[in-house]
């Protein structure tokens, strides 16, 4: 996919910097919109937020200015001299945005889960040289966040980022939205040339939170952060909780530990690849060792079509999961990890089976379902 860098969008960006988007959830009042960004101004945004239109969980809850506050945001960016974005939800904001001279664009979370409105934001951008940036879907689904992407990518925009912020899960832990951080590391597998900045104001939902999600984000690479701030946050009408004063965020920045990606050190580069070596034998001991597993998984197959009876045997099934739960947790691995590793492994083991029984081929049996979500209780 040929895209251009944020950094090349046209507005400078030190390279030294991290690259940094920031001002309030939502524009409020004129003068809370200018304090909020000149406030993000002096911690080091390079481009200015606000929300105009929010698309609130709730008919109850404060649902943005609208378009009155577009001059609002304009002016601040004439104030700084910084280029701002808003969000946009369908073709009537993108028209009313271009008009009031938006610099760059946002694209929402519940908006990416949803192709029509997708499309229709995409045929309005056709013609316009506008950036985009685009948030993962509210759901943790890779998928429809890559056809966001490809569709405004056939819209004919190049200038496009995309904004990582956790996903929404029925029964939060700590996070507002659970950052599942392999989905933006697939995203960049997939995409090696997209920048993927990270919001931890959305993952985390909490003031307290956004330094240690912000950290997290620069030790995997992410292109830069997009933050809330607030001039005011205990008073902000959206998403009071996660806001930042600009100087909270200034303080927070200091704290940021930027690593380099590589470094030219002979020693280092030896010393690592002799590390990855170990990591290519110990995989491929790994992959033979579940492959002889599943031999023995269609041995037993070959038992139970022979005496007829069932591929599950709950009891043995059990005693596997818990037994292997605590072996894995044993070795220093954390338990989730346990669960998932344990379940895939049997639900192959099962799979196996099934050939044996059915006498059918992997193929004729279809693809693998879906990975679920982890149900089974300890
Ligand atoms: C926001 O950035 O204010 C916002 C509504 O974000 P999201 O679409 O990620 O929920
Ligand atoms: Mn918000």
């Amino acid at each position: 996919m040929e895209l251009t860098p944020i950094r090349q969008w046209g507005w400078p960006i030190p390279e030294e910097d991290l690259l940094l988007i920031a001002g309030p959830c939502s524009a409020e009042t004129p003068a809370q919109t200018l304090d909020s960004c000149l406030g993000a101004a002096r911690a080091g945004a390079h481009i200015l937020r606000a929300g105009i239109w929010k698309p609130r969980t709730r008919p109850d809850a404060f649902p943005g200015i609208g378009e009155k506050a577009l001059p609002w945001i304009t002016e601040a960016g004439r104030e700084t001299g910084l280029p701002v974005c808003v969000e946009v939800a369908g073709a009537r904001h993108v028209e009313l945005a271009l008009k009031a001279g938006v610099d760059i664009l946002w694209i929402g979370a519940r908006s990416t889960a949803n192709p029509f409105t997708v499309q229709e934001i995409a045929d309005a951008l056709t013609g316009h040289d506008v950036p985009v940036l685009i948030k993962n879907p509210v759901n943790p689904d890779l998928e429809l966040w890559m056809g966001a992407l490809e569709r405004f990518h056939l819209a004919g925009i190049r200038r496009m980022g995309a904004i990582f912020r956790g996903f929404s899960v029925y029964k939060p832990g700590i996070y507002r939205n659970a950052p599942m951080w392999e989905i933006p590391i697939e995203l960049r597998r997939r995409i090696p040339d997209l920048d993927i900045l990270c919001d931890p104001s959305h993952i985390g939902g909490r003031r307290d939170l956004l330094a240690g999600i912000s950290q997290q984000a620069l030790d995997l690479d992410f292109n830069g952060l997009m933050i809330e701030t607030h001039v005011r946050p205990d008073e902000a009408l959206s998403d009071a909780s996660q806001q930042l004063t600009g100087d909270q965020l200034a303080l927070l920045l200091l704290g940021l530990h930027r690593r380099r990606s590589t470094v030219d050190d002979p020693e280092f580069l030896a010393n690592l690849e002799a590390l990855r070596y170990d990591i290519d034998q110990l995989d491929e001991e790994i992959i033979a060792l579940i492959g002889h597993r599943m031999e023995v998984s269609r041995e037993i197959g070959h038992y139970k079509r022979l005496k007829d009876v069932t591929i599950l045997q709950l009891d043995r099934w059990k005693t596997i999961f818990e037994s292997r739960i605590l072996r894995t947790m044993k070795a220093g691995l954390s338990e989730s990890f346990a669960r998932e590793f344990i379940q895939a492994v049997h639900n192959e083991s099962l799979r196996q089976q099934e050939v044996v029984m059915s006498h059918k081929t992997a193929e004729e049996l279809g693809p693998n379902p879906p990975d679920r979500p982890n149900t089974l209780k300890k």
